[in-house]
């Protein structure tokens, strides 16, 4: 039997945050996290989740965590252990919360015996982690099933959950359906947007609490634009640098690292020059990021007009174990980008990602997101989004879709552009267009852009709310 994992994270001073929210904003965040010590009195924290790499989760617990350790805070972070079948089960009831029908497999009998099987070898192998009066955080559908198993160990428990959608549809209700069971004894929920939680949890047991970034981390650090030619040129995703730099960052426990694996890319020609216009979608090889519809979009309405390049970043598809669909989505861009004609071929790369090592990759997104004229997310459903805060912390000018967590990101007009739907392919190439052509309005949009994100997508105003979340618990 496979052993669940745990992730060894070394503590962070919040200290470090100061300068950068300034010192009203630092002082309270100070009087929070002592206050939350003293009440948690040596009580763990322990987080769940299903990866340790990949996605938005794993890459807020990394940080976020480390902080909470830093004022010293006990809190462990377990990733579950689970088979293929086992992934295929919450991939459907993922897509299904994101009102896709997924794979079209069924939500019955049989997937609940696979769930409930993954679950309780978990479960058995999580009771030695947890002690009575502990905080359980089980975050998304994989980690739903422990929610009773971790109250009979006496826990408080907290149940997360990072997707959702703002309408509900039968995909949406029989994801709920079958989740139901599993959480309806949990302590507290928590959901990014009210929209996205069921009539049932919103019953006093509710909170509401947004990602957030960390801006040390290597995927959002301080960055020069040698640095970041150097390392896209060594990854292979840039040409004509030859600016003597070499591609460095510094690591989450404070080394230096260097960027030295290739990303795998496919292209005709070379990549694009470090003096040509670029556009970069970096997601997972999702269907509801649609890089697929990002490509088409931009090679019937920008390419023929602009002649800029678009790259179309994911993480290497053997890299993120819990999304079973991304060499089956990757597969469908590789197909679509061959029909194109050779001109937009030349103008479009698809590049995965090396997953070897955290840090390395977080240092080529944030190179990637630093160097790109502009940023899209043309998602067709968001949970929250993390990489459209990641690039309004860069300041880069940034077209979205109006779905999910991204309006909650980025005001039309103000920090950011976003098309009210995701399939007009057409106001897509028009939102892109007018940044590319107009650079006075875009460098305006990404200084906005910079402000928001500092204003309201740091780790101190997401910490102050998880604090008032358990102290709302404590005094039940
Ligand atoms: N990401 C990454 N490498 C990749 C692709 C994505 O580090 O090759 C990161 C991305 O920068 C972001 C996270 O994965 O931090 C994705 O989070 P988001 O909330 O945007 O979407 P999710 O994948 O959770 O649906």
């Amino acid at each position: 039997m496979t052993r669940i994992q745990e992730v060894h994270l070394q503590g962070l001073d919040p200290e470090r945050l100061a300068p950068i929210i300034g010192p009203e904003r630092a002082e309270r965040f100070r009087e929070i996290a002592s206050l939350a010590r003293e009440k948690l009195a040596g009580r763990r924290i322990l987080n769940v989740n299903s990866t340790a790499t990949g996605g938005g989760v794993a890459e807020m617990l990394q940080t976020l965590l480390a902080y909470v350790r830093g004022v010293g805070i006990d809190a462990p972070w377990a990733v579950i252990h689970g088979t293929p079948e086992f992934f295929a089960v919450t991939k459907r009831i993922h897509n299904g919360l994101h009102r896709s029908p997924g794979d079209g497999g069924e939500l019955g009998a049989a997937e609940h015996e696979v769930y409930d099987e993954v679950t309780a070898e978990n479960a058995a192998q999580l009771r030695e982690l947890v002690r009575p009066g502990d905080i359980v955080l089980l975050h998304d559908p994989q980690t739903a099933g422990l929610v009773v198993p971790m109250q009979q160990v006496g826990a408080f428990v907290v149940w997360r959950c990072h997707v959702g959608s703002d309408d509900h549809n039968d995909c949406v209700e029989r994801s709920w359906e079958f989740l139901h069971p599993y959480l309806e004894s949990a302590d507290r929920f928590v959901f990014t947007r009210e929209h996205f939680a069921p009539e049932w949890a919103n019953d006093g047991r509710l909170a509401i609490i947004p990602p957030s970034i960390d801006p040390f981390s290597p995927k959002n650090q301080d960055m020069t634009p040698e640095v970041a030619h150097a390392i896209l040129r060594d990854t292979g995703l840039l040409s004509g640098v030859d600016n003597g730099s070499v591609s460095t960052f510094t690591r989450r426990d404070g080394s230096p690292g260097r960027v030295d694996r290739h990303a795998d890319i496919l292209q005709t020609g070379p990549p694009p020059d470090v003096d040509e216009r670029l556009v970069v979608q970096v997601s997972r090889w999702d269907r509801l990021k649609d890089m697929l519809g990002v490509m088409e979009g931009f090679e019937r309405h920008v390419v023929g007009n602009s002649g800029a390049h678009l790259i179309l970043a994911g993480p290497n598809v053997s890299g993120v174990t819990d999304d079973p669909e991304g060499a089956e989505v990757l597969d469908e861009c590789v197909e679509a980008w061959r029909e194109f004609p050779h001109a937009a071929r030349t103008r479009i790369h698809l590049a995965c990602l090396p997953m070897a090592d955290v840090d390395e990759n977080a240092a080529i997104v944030n190179a990637l997101q630093r160097h790109a004229d502009i940023v899209v997310q043309k998602s067709l459903a968001e949970g929250f989004g993390l990489t459209v805060s990641e690039a309004l912390w860069k300041a880069r000018p940034f077209v979205g879709t109006r779905v999910g967590g991204i309006p909650d990101q980025v005001t039309d007009g103000e920090d950011g552009l976003l098309i009210d739907d995701g399939t007009d392919l057409a106001a897509f190439g028009r939102a892109v267009m007018l940044l590319l052509t107009d650079r006075e309005y875009a460098a305006r949009l990404g200084r906005n852009a910079h402000e928001r994100a500092r204003r309201d997508f740091l780790g101190d105003r997401h910490l102050a709310q998880y604090a008032a979340l358990f102290d709302d618990l404590d005094t039940r």
